[in-house]
């Protein structure tokens, strides 16, 4: 489908009724706020981060590491890439790590995120009822991420100094991986990983709220990840003392001259599929990565299928050729 099969035949604007039938609300109204030409110019592509419609690989790079809405340059580019960089040497399953970076590319399905695309969603937190679920309130602000973060000796929760001014959930993980030494990072990860697998249990098995209970989850995921047990989902091998080297974290990196691709998908019932593609070169670096949401509903196969496709495509503009594809 082009632009051209959206829009009226002799150039009398868009085709509402397709258009509103294709698009959810909020998009379609977008859509339909754009002038058409009368000219009927022939379709053509534009970049529309640029103001001519010309496309940079380094925009489109900054884009991909989640510097869509950012005005700054290449300084902030550089700081997505250093986070992706050590989020990708952690020594977590590779679900979490996907999980993680979701969330830190603010491609999570909070109800805030939600309610922004679909009219009339409530937005307040499943736990604590008293604040709009965004991913800093969920696992930084809220009363349940707070007991959760105490009681695993993480001071996340304390609304110290690095709390002050701090917006982004980004900006968050940066501070507690400046902050924090390699074990705490992990149970940072670990911890969001839980609060989240338990928010979803409360709010789509109307599990009830116990805290105490995600604590117990991020134990049973670190003790296991110590010793290398059947869930590893990956992490085959022990971990090999504090100061592991890359590519030691029973993460095979590809073979020499081969870019590997980590896929992951996400699904929730009405709320769409999202979709997490890591490429790191075979020395383990991350070269980019991206996460898309789709307002689809989708079998977790199907949404993995689109994963593995999304990845593939994207190697296939950046012009990989030689890649190894990794999925659950
Ligand atoms: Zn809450």
């Amino acid at each position: 489908m082009t632009v051209a099969d959206l829009l009226k035949p002799q150039g009398r604007g868009w085709d509402k009724e397709i258009v509103e039938c294709m698009f959810l609300p909020s998009e379609a109204t977008r859509i339909l706020n754009i002038r058409t030409s009368p000219n009927l110019p022939r379709d053509e592509w534009y970049w529309s981060l640029d103001r001519d419609g010309e496309y940079t690989v380094k925009m489109a790079d900054a884009c991909l590491v989640g510097d869509l809405n950012d005005t700054g340059g290449p300084s902030n580019w550089e700081r997505r890439r250093w986070l992706w960089n050590r989020l990708w040497k952690v020594w977590v399953w590779p679900r979490i790590k996907l999980f993680f970076w979701q969330l830190c590319s603010g491609a999570l399905a909070t109800l805030d995120n939600i309610a922004a695309r679909v009219r009339d969603e409530s937005s307040s937190c499943y736990f604590c009822t008293s604040s709009s679920e965004s991913s800093l309130h969920l696992f930084r602000d809220c009363s349940v991420a707070k007991w959760v973060w105490s009681s695993l000796n993480l001071d996340g929760a304390e609304e110290g100094d690095m709390m002050d001014g701090v917006g982004e959930v980004r900006d968050w993980v940066e501070e507690i991986w400046r902050a924090g030494d390699a074990r705490d990072v992990e149970k940072y990860m670990v911890g969001c990983w839980a609060i989240w697998e338990h928010r979803n249990k409360v709010a789509f098995d109307g599990a009830m709220i116990e805290p105490d209970r995600i604590a117990s989850r991020v134990r049973d995921i670190l003790s296991e990840l110590e010793t290398g047990g059947e869930g590893g989902q990956g992490c085959q091998n022990k971990r090999k003392g504090k100061t592991e080297e890359r590519g030691n974290d029973g993460w095979k990196t590809a073979m020499n001259g081969y870019v590997k691709i980590n896929v992951d998908a996400g699904v929730k019932e009405g709320e769409g599929v999202s979709t997490g593609v890591v490429y790191r070169d075979e020395r383990g670096e991350v070269l980019w990565g991206m996460t898309i949401v789709r307002s689809a509903e989708w079998d977790p196969r199907v949404a993995e299928a689109a994963a593995v496709y999304d990845g593939l495509q994207e190697a296939q503009i950046r012009g990989h050729r030689d890649v190894v594809v990794e999925s659950d």
